[in-house]
């Protein structure tokens, strides 16, 4: 190891209110191997090609994953750090089971993975383990993300849907949220209004029919209408089977206490 700030990740977090981010560090602030040109030319048949410095390589990790819009306060949730439950063998099985799931799922990713749906009780570490796995994939594979968490989405960006002239910037959010490699729906299926329903069922859609990733978090129950909220209650029939589609979801079920009340 030649850094000790970075143990040679190049990046360090950076502090920041909102969003999770990060920053180049100090080790790397110049590269030698390009001097900050950021390519390097090779020749082929007596042709000139430029490829891609392993510092500009940095500078679109550090970027891609600065776009993720995780927030703040779930910085440092890695699935390496998720904390299996001490006092409850059951629980501790299950988690054990889904951190397998996860590690794997990273093993053999591709853009041709299929979707994730963590679905348990409040508080038991969806949310961890999806930030985890989606911070993971994009510092890791050169892929683009984002979190989102529904409802709070929603309420962020209220003024777009109301406000017709801001049609360009509602656009450019639905045609971010549409296309980034992989999308976390955190609070799956959390709407109030009709409108919400169907601004959230479109996005859903558009992912699906074009095979995007989607990794999703409820506490909604969707195996068997139990005790609890019924996922099939909550959306259309259409999107009820889509969920349940194998080909393109592997549905996990996490159990657990709400950890955040004890
Ligand atoms: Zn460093
Ligand atoms: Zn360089």
């Amino acid at each position: 190891m030649n850094c000790p700030i970075c143990k040679d990740k190049k990046y360090v977090s950076k502090k920041s209110f909102n969003y999770a981010q990060i920053e180049k560090c100090e080790c790397s602030y110049d590269c030698k191997i390009c001097n900050n040109w950021g390519h390097i030319p090779f020749y082929k048949d007596g042709y000139r090609y430029l490829k891609k410095c392993e510092c500009k390589k940095i500078d679109e990790k550090i970027k891609r994953y600065n776009e993720l819009r995780i927030p703040a306060r779930y910085a440092n949730k890695k699935l390496s750090n998720f904390k299996i439950e001490m006092f409850n063998k059951v629980v501790a099985d299950t988690q054990k089971g889904i951190l397998k799931t996860l590690n794997t799922y990273i093993d053999n990713f591709d853009l041709d993975s299929k979707g994730i749906i963590l679905y348990g009780g409040h508080g038991v570490g969806k949310t961890h383990l999806l930030i985890g796995l989606l911070s993971h994939l994009v510092l890791n594979f050169e892929v683009t993300g984002l979190y989102l968490d529904f409802p709070q989405w929603i309420l962020e960006n209220k003024s777009l849907f109301t406000n017709f002239n801001l049609n360009e910037q509602l656009q450019a959010e639905m045609n971010r949220i549409t296309t980034v490699d992989i999308l976390v729906i955190d609070e799956f299926a959390k709407n109030r209004t009709q409108f919400e329903k169907e601004t959230f069922e479109k996005i859903f859609y558009e992912r699906y029919n074009k095979r995007k990733i989607m990794f999703i978090g409820t506490d909604y129950e969707i195996t068997n209408k139990g005790n609890g909220k019924y996922m099939g209650d909550m959306v259309s029939p259409a999107l009820f089977s889509r969920l349940g589609d194998f080909n393109s979801f592997e549905a996990n079920l996490l159990i657990g206490d709400d950890y955040r009340l004890n």
